[in-house]
């Protein structure tokens, strides 16, 4: 593969209008976001990052690209071809997990692939024309790095870094030393050593106006499972939408489903985590262990494979049939999952994981859990209080609409791209 073909632009057709969001935001915001995006129009905004499908960093650039360039700022996105190969995907793969604070470290041969595809991805870099670009998670880091730009460059990490694994977060670290300036999306995972007045935070946000965030009734939702998923109408259903990965617990929620059931014996449990994306090979491993369980279970239901289905909406009609959610995360960047559900109402259970924190408030607008046991408990509160599960579900809503959505997000992106222009 010659060096022009390392990334590939993605084709956004969709087209968003100012008017079509600027409803869901304040007064005050409205004028503040319309006053930056004058200053900014007409700049050129680049954004790279491993993949366009699947995972919430291509959730976010699905809604940021068409909402800034409905504001006048040209920008587009960019992602690492896929034909750059399993190998590096699978070596980016254990970087990710390390950051993430497990203790795999990459060998001497995996860092110089990495170094290898991000400098060919660097030579990419330097024939596209902007005046920002935006490099998200650890894949194309490097490749900010390496090339040779008279270009304002950001860094964004998507993912907790809090804990990394020291002997990988010290190659990282001087990587992202290296930008301008870099985002993420929690003060706590801000990892020690990064020069301060670089830092940003962002709270990632949902896209009020795409398919996945349509609201619809339980009943139409459970119409729907029904007749694309197989899974029966009348019973009591719990639901965890995420990848299937360890950070994300899905064998805690199955021994949590287990006891659930000693006293909703007809409870029902999804678990989806369609596999659209080659950036994720773990997730297969992941897949089968949990299969291997639950062969032979009529009551649980596992999505993986996306052939047949259209995800976005099968993923909401799971978020607005669930009569409970649950997000057990050990490990959490944010939980888009989380935002996505609470915007349909439905107050979340989440895991141990830090980055739930920010969305769920114990006992408010959902249930923060520790232990399977506790996962269990508060699943057949809800579903034993209905009405208190629609108070907090109403309180969950709230919080979106005040905190997580896009337009804010916008707003945060574009201030920042001005700070470094000025
Ligand atoms: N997602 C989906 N269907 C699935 C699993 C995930 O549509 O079966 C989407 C989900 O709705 C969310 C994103 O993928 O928008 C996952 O983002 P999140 O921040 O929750 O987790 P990540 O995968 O980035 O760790």
């Amino acid at each position: 593969m010659n060096s022009t073909e390392m990334l590939k632009k993605v084709l956004i057709n969709r087209q968003v209008k100012p008017r079509d969001f600027l409803k869901f935001v304040a007064p005050k915001q409205k004028a503040e976001l319309l006053k930056v995006a004058a200053a900014m129009r007409g700049k050129r905004v680049v954004h790279v990052s491993a993949t366009a499908i699947g995972g919430g960093v291509a959730e976010i650039l699905n809604g940021l690209i068409p909402y800034l360039r409905s504001l006048g700022i040209e920008s587009d996105w960019y992602t690492i071809n896929p034909r750059v190969g399993k190998r590096f995907f699978t070596i980016t793969n254990k970087l990710h997990n390390s950051l993430q604070g497990s203790p795999v470290k990459l060998t001497e041969r995996e860092w110089n692939e990495y170094e290898k595809v991000n400098k060919r991805i660097a030579g990419n870099l330097e024939m596209i024309d902007c005046d920002i670009l935006a490099i998200n998670d650890p894949q194309p880091l490097g490749a900010g790095v390496f090339a040779h730009l008279n270009k304002h460059k950001i860094y964004i990490s998507h993912i907790d870094t809090s804990s990394a694994f020291k002997p990988v977060w010290r190659k990282v670290l001087p990587l992202i030393n290296n930008y301008h300036r870099a985002v993420f999306s929690n003060r706590a995972f801000i990892n020690g050593a990064i020069l301060k007045n670089k830092v940003r935070v962002f709270t990632p946000a949902i896209d009020p106006l795409v398919v996945k965030q349509t609201v619809v009734s339980r009943t139409a939702a459970r119409r729907y499972l029904k007749r694309y998923g197989g899974v029966p109408k009348n019973r009591p259903l719990i639901a965890q939408v995420s990848r299937f990965d360890i950070w994300k617990n899905p064998l805690g929620v199955i021994e949590a489903f287990r006891l659930v059931q000693n006293t909703f014996p007809k409870a029902l449990l999804v678990l989806a985590g369609f596999h659209e994306t080659k950036d994720n090979p773990a997730a297969i491993g992941v897949y089968s262990d949990i299969k291997a369980l639950s062969e032979k279970a009529p009551d649980i239901f596992l999505f993986f494979d996306p052939r047949g289905k259209k995800i976005s909406e099968f993923t909401a009609m799971i978020q607005n049939g669930a009569d409970v959610i649950v997000q057990n995360s050990i490990k959490e960047g944010f939980g888009l999952v989380v935002t996505e559900a609470m915007w349909k109402s439905q107050p979340v259970i989440g895991g141990p994981a830090d980055g739930l924190r920010v969305q769920i408030k114990n006992g408010k607008n959902g249930f923060i859990v520790k232990t399977p046991q506790e996962l269990a408990e508060k699943i057949v509160h809800l579903l034993e209080h209905p009405a208190k599960k629609k108070i907090m579900g109403k309180a969950a809503r709230e919080t979106v609409i005040r905190k997580f959505l896009l337009p804010r997000l916008v707003a945060d992106h574009i201030k920042l791209y001005l700070s470094c222009i000025r």
